[in-house]
């Protein structure tokens, strides 16, 4: 099964701007494509807007709350229909197993985040705290989707943990096609282990006893609860400390199996990972070697280790 990635159609390239222009992101037109199915979207066509067409934004008209207005005539209003089509292909999306969504940045319709909000009073009082408003409906509705915008994704550490949760999410979703039963989600939590103590060591703890006493709850609400702790949690970037720990501990696992030369090799690897001077790849290139040639069951299943296919090359900036 391919991995559905919803995508803001002018980010993949379509002429579908209001300028008839498009918006396209290297990175994820070409570098995503041979992994994903993009689902593209382009909502403000989508409720019948021409190409090329009036510019938009999100106007705050106090009272009436903040409305989608065209910028020259803001009685143009297309508020209503853009919040009917958003509720009705959100809906939609939900059941396709989406596992995420790249949104055009800045856009009054596809923006995640500090979208400018106008005044009534003037052009000058905007303010960028809003959200477009198919992306709100978006992000209401699949609250554990991991949605990034094109922009942020040239950061190479906001980039690697979009791409990460992506997958994570597929693995989910994989990991729950025979059904969701109560063995699938230890399972899967068991493969996460070292995900979580990296990217949130106070959910590592906190998830771990909630899948502990998983025999405890309805297995579709504990599904749904765990989905969204789970994604919360990872969606936090693992910092160099805590990639150090995991390291570290990962390093505990070869105590026995390795000799003073190659501990001391490891060692010094995590160091100077841990000072900046070496990628993550680094010492997890050399973990990898060790556990060829001393495999471990419990290690090996580990998503840290291998989360995605190292031909994204995406661990080569953290
Ligand atoms: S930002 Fe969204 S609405 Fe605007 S052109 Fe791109 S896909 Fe269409």
């Amino acid at each position: 099964m391919s991995i559905k990635l919803g995508v803001s159609a002018c980010v993949i390239g379509e002429n579908v701007r209001f300028d008839s222009g498009h918006k396209r992101s290297h990175f994820v037109a070409k570098e995503l494509l041979p992994y994903v199915e993009f689902v593209p979207v382009c909502p403000e066509v989508a409720i019948g807007m021409s190409i090329p067409r009036p510019t938009i934004r999100l106007l705050d008209k106090d009272e009436i709350g903040i409305r989608l207005v065209e910028t020259k005539d803001s009685t143009a209003d297309h508020t209503e229909k853009m919040e009917a089509f958003s509720r009705k292909k959100t809906e939609q999306l939900a059941g396709m197993d989406l596992c995420g969504y790249v949104v055009c940045a800045k856009s009054p319709t596809c923006g995640m985040e500090r979208v400018k909000v106008y005044k009534e009073s003037g052009n000058a009082a905007s303010e960028k705290s809003g959200v477009g408003l198919y992306t709100k409906q978006l992000m209401e509705r699949m609250p554990w989707l991991p949605v990034e915008e094109d922009g942020r994704l040239n950061d190479p550490v906001l980039r690697e943990n979009f791409v990460f949760r992506v997958f994570a999410l597929k693995d989910l979703h994989d990991s729950m096609a025979e059904g969701v039963t109560r063995r699938a989600i230890v399972e899967f939590h068991s493969r996460y282990k070292l995900v979580l103590m990296a990217h949130r060591p106070v959910e590592y703890k906190s998830l771990g006893k909630y899948v502990a006493n998983i025999a405890d709850y309805d297995i579709d609400e504990f599904f749904t609860e765990y989905r969204m702790r789970f994604m919360k949690a990872i969606a936090h970037c693992a910092s160099k400390k805590n990639n150090t720990n995991v390291l570290m501990h990962l390093q505990g696992y070869f105590k026995r199996d390795l000799d003073k030369t190659a501990k001391a090799e490891l060692s010094n690897l995590i160091l100077a990972y841990r000072k900046g001077e070496m990628p993550l790849l680094a010492p997890l290139t050399l973990i990898n070697h060790h556990l060829q040639m001393h495999p471990d069951a419990y290690l090996s299943q580990q998503s840290y280790l291998n989360p995605y296919p190292n031909s994204l090359r995406l661990r080569y900036g953290l």
